[in-house]
């Protein structure tokens, strides 16, 4: 093959592909462009999830007239004049390339107006074929209309998923730049209905209605600063922790980033306040000399690199940290989560126990399994007395078995329990539901309602009857009784699953899926640490204890007991 030089139209269409892979995508470079134009309202609206029409109108400075031409045309930017400005960029866009990448690969409209102007001009490109600028009718600001995206590249447009699906990521998008811009105004429509709308607000205010109202009150504000970095936002408090990490928001310089050292740190703030598999909630936002952030590292522009990683990590870490003490926030007590962290010093809890037990865990962990109580020491139920079993800081029971003292973590055994139980009924058929009296309702965003229609099928098996109940509401009709009946909160639960459901990295087989919520049910109904038990209920746990530990070893890794054996107590107590 000859090496030849490609045609401009050709190298756009490939430099799009960095950069516009996806209506988000572009939503996201318009939402951008309006912003640097000092917009104080920015208005968006797509059709069919943007693959027949993308529209972004903002009343900002607008462009001139002679300069649109150039606005549409390959590295051509007023962002940046020369090298140095590269080292400390402070607007969003950067690399003039945005708009002629997108007219590369639809039919794109611009039209704007300056202040100055008596009226507005327009420009089309077709495919990257241009029209004469040509005078409009407009009011002052800027509209970009992008039409049938992808239409000259067919093979792109087949990786597009469902116009719902396109429209979720376009809503994130929209709520994702409204976080860190709250002194400007947005709507977000898809056709005819409003799906967001954020009036100029208060930081705060604006976060509360990206991340929902029920927030209110469950927030703490955060600040921070060291060496001309200066930290601030909002974190929940753990007790509003999230199975997924989508309520974290880390912005630099009005930018929103992705930065897997920043979530650690912040993630690193919360160890032991939250069980390790669930997310703190955060909209932190960064502000910093732009020569400290190199922002040219990634073709969308969602990560950054900073000059100095490992002190903004500090500050991350510590600032929340602090905010958190100062919270007097007590630990939530999660025993059989902590139990592993024992054996290696790395994942201590920073709250718990802090030296290592005296005998030996991982092999009275081993001993646990497969474990069966001695006859006399599992008598009916009725007649077990309290004398037979302890329940130790309304947390750990303790017993006995003919190898030494057990003791059992009564929330990991109870799930265990559950579990077992749950897997059983689903194997014979939808679980048993129960109707509400009163339908319980949530605030639900386009994720979480995509997923309920997503899942159907699965919703159906679990015994769950939810559905929409206005553009951004969900009301939950009935649940299975198993929940119900240990007094779950419905609309938790369910917000909950579809937020996990809704996540890349839940399963995607059935059965995976089905083990994981059910995993999720019985931790949610499972009777929790600081639960007081009665020693009729005492007695029901050892008995179902026995009938599932001898099944079966615990499916999750989490031990539910310890035993301490005789031969270990006797050398501790010189007796060997
Ligand atoms: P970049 O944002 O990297 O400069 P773009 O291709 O996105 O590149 O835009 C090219 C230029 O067009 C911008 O530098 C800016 O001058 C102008 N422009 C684009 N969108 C707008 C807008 N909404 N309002 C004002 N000017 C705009
Ligand atoms: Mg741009």
């Amino acid at each position: 093959m000859t090496i030849r030089k490609l045609p401009t139209v050709l190298i756009n269409q490939i430099a799009a592909g960095e950069v516009v892979d996806r209506p988000a995508s572009i939503v996201k470079e318009l939402i951008e462009n309006a912003i640097d134009a000092g917009s104080t309202r920015i208005d968006i609206q797509l059709l069919h999830g943007g693959k027949d029409l993308i529209r972004v109108s903002d009343n900002g400075s607008g462009i001139a007239s002679e300069e649109l031409e150039l606005a549409v045309t390959p590295h051509a930017t007023s962002k940046i004049t020369e090298e140095a400005d590269l080292a400390a960029i402070a607007s969003l866009g950067f690399r003039g390339e945005a708009l002629a990448s997108i007219g590369s690969i639809s039919q794109l409209l611009l039209r704007s107006r300056q202040e100055i102007a008596e009226s507005g001009t327009q420009i089309e490109v077709d495919g990257g074929d241009l029209t004469m600028p040509k005078p409009v009718g407009a009011s002052v600001g800027t509209t970009v209309e992008v039409k049938r995206l992808f239409f000259n590249t067919p093979a792109r447009r087949k990786f597009l998923k469902s116009d719902g699906a396109e429209t979720t990521r376009v809503r994130e998008v929209v709520q994702r730049l409204a976080a860190s811009h709250h002194d400007v105004a947005f709507t977000f429509r898809s056709g005819d209905a409003l799906l967001l709308e954020y009036p100029q607000a208060t930081s705060k205010e604006r976060i509360l209605s990206i991340f929902g109202r029920e927030l209110d009150g469950e927030l703490i504000e955060i600040d921070g600063s060291v060496e001309g970095i200066h930290l601030w936002g909002l974190v929940g408090k753990p007790s509003v922790a999230r199975p997924t990490s989508r309520h974290i928001r880390v912005h630099v310089n009005g930018r929103t980033i992705s930065d897997s050292s920043i979530t650690h740190a912040l993630k690193e703030a919360f160890r032991g306040l939250i069980e390790p598999k669930r997310w703190p909630t955060a909209a932190l936002f960064l502000e910093m000399d732009p020569a400290l952030v190199d922002v040219n590292v990634h073709p969308q522009k969602s990560e950054v690199r900073f000059r100095d990683k490992d002190s903004i990590w500090r500050l991350v870490n510590k600032t929340i940290t602090n905010a958190l003490l100062s919270q007097d926030i007590v630990p939530a007590y999660h025993p059989s989560e902590q139990l592993p962290s024992f054996g290696s010093g790395s994942h201590q809890a920073s709250f718990g126990p802090t030296s290592t037990p005296s005998f030996d865990i991982e092999q009275a962990r081993n001993a646990v399994s497969g474990i069966e109580l001695p006859t006399q020491a599992t008598p009916l139920p009725t007649i077990l007395g309290p004398d037979a079993v302890m329940q130790v800081q309304k947390c750990f029971l303790v017993t006995q078995d003919e190898q030494g003292i057990l003791i059992i973590d009564q929330h990991a055994l109870h799930e265990r329990i559950m579990f077992e139980e749950l897997s059983k009924r689903i194997a014979e058929g939808n679980l048993e539901s129960q109707r509400m009296l009163v339908p319980d309702s949530f605030e639900a965003d386009s994720g979480q309602l995509e997923a309920l229609l997503t899942h159907a099928g699965l919703f159906e098996k679990l015994g769950i009857d939810a559905s929409a109940s206005g553009p951004a509401s969900i009301s939950v009709y009935a649940l299975p009784t198993l929940l119900v009946s240990r007094n779950v909160n419905g609309a938790t639960f369910i917000r909950e699953l579809l937020d996990s459901l809704g996540n890349s990295d839940f399963p995607s087989s059935e059965e995976e899926a089905l083990s994981e919520i059910l995993d999720m049910m019985s931790c949610k109904a499972a009777i929790k640490a600081g639960d007081y038990l009665n020693p009729r209920e005492l007695a029901d746990l050892l008995r179902k204890r026995k009938e599932i530990e001898r099944g079966s070893n615990c499916p999750h890794g989490r031990p539910t007991s310890l035993r301490l054996s005789i031969e270990e107590l006797e050398k501790r107590f010189g007796r060997r």
